[in-house]
């Protein structure tokens, strides 16, 4: 019979954030997979009442919470005390908890001082013959794993996305406390607030329904021989704002800058998508002036639908790696699409 933890962290609102809903929902398909195990909620937050009434009805046998002041904030020596603790206390053999960035860095610390083993950046769940297995992508997504572990405790980190979030009614939930002593040197470190760049200036939205995906064609010389690098901006940025959309770029786009060639402005190596890039997750994706060669398309991995639009009709993406490829040209394409947004 396995005990199964749940554990999470409050956002700054006090609630639990979506990726810790998505992961929730995955603790209950292993709960049910799972015959005979029981279910422990642990939250780690300045005040984790409300983030227990917000799923008091999941199902959950029991909620421990480790709160005060020291756990409102991400610090790795706190966030490792009190998820140990809660590891602890809820003599859990599994333990599923959102990979955030603040429990992507404590997890880790946490295994190790429950001697535990732990598998992050977890994308899915199944059962065979009653065995919990987990898919994990190796080698830049190019690799996927089905494996499981007998060793226990045995952490979960699941990647945002990969399950719909939990969505119940408010209860009213009883948190047992779990006492966590922080020492003065354990709280040196100190989140004094978060840089972020405004709404408009950020073009990398996890969130957003598709992503526009732009490479270097964007700042080739065109029929006339000309660069028309500010127009190309023009009409991503449009297209960002029009369609909502998140902004991925090509290593070839990104590079442009460091070697002296025509630049987009609202493109950083943030933005690069593939194997050395970022591996999105959007439900359509559309490629605009770039190859599809392989070391970026890598990172389309997790693109439900994919469209591109090349002049040349033997680029990549014709080799099998899009839904729908369009031979035209990106500047006529796009600066009709925005038009008929425009139009909404
Ligand atoms: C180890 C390794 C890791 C790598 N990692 C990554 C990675 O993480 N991400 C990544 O992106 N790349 C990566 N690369 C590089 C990758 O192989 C390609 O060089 C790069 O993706 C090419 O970028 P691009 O398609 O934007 O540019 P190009 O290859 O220059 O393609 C530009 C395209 O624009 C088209 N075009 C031009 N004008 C127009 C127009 N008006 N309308 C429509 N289409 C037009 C052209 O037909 C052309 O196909 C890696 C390479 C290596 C070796």
């Amino acid at each position: 019979m396995e005990k199964i933890l749940f554990l999470a962290h409050t956002d700054s609102n006090g609630q639990l954030p979506k990726v810790a809903l998505e992961t929730l929902n995955a603790a209950l398909q292993i709960k049910q997979g799972l015959a005979g195990s029981t279910l422990t909620i642990g939250l780690v937050g300045e005040n984790v009442q409300a983030a227990a009434d917000q799923i008091a009805s999941c199902g959950m046998e029991k909620a421990l919470g480790v709160s005060g002041a020291d756990f409102g904030m991400s610090r790795y020596a706190t966030d490792v005390k009190a998820a140990a603790a809660l590891g602890t206390a809820s003599g859990a053999t599994i333990i599923i908890a959102p990979a955030t960035s603040r429990f992507s860095r404590a997890l880790p610390g946490a295994a190790f001082r429950l001697k535990a083993t732990i598998d992050t950046h977890v994308s899915g769940i199944q059962f065979t013959e009653g065995v919990l297995q987990i898919q994990r992508w190796y080698y830049r997504q190019r690799m996927m794993a089905t494996l499981t572990r007998v060793a226990r405790p045995w952490i979960i980190a699941i990647d945002s996305g990969v399950f719909p979030p939990w969505q119940g009614t408010k209860g009213s939930a009883k948190v047992e406390a779990v006492s966590v002593a922080v020492a003065d040197q354990e709280k040196r470190t100190k989140m004094t607030g978060i840089e972020a760049p405004s709404a408009d200036a950020q073009t990398i939205r996890p969130e957003a329904q598709i992503l526009l995906v732009a490479g270097a064609g964007w700042t080739k010389k065109q029929t006339d021989g000309q660069i028309h690098a500010k127009e190309a901006e023009k009409h991503i940025l449009d297209f960002l704002k029009l369609a909502k959309a998140s902004l991925g770029s090509s290593k070839s786009l990104v590079d442009q800058g460091s070697e002296g060639e025509a630049v987009l402005t609202c493109m950083s190596h943030l933005n690069q998508v593939g194997q050395t890039g970022s591996t999105p997750r959007h439900p359509k994706g559309l490629s605009t002036c770039c190859h599809g060669e392989e070391p970026h398309v890598v990172g389309w991995r997790f693109i439900n639908e994919r469209r591109a639009i090349n002049t040349d009709a033997s680029c990549g993406w014709a080799q099998g790696k899009a839904d729908v490829l369009y031979v035209a040209d990106a500047f006529a394409v796009m600066s009709k699409v925005n038009e008929l947004l425009a139009k909404g």
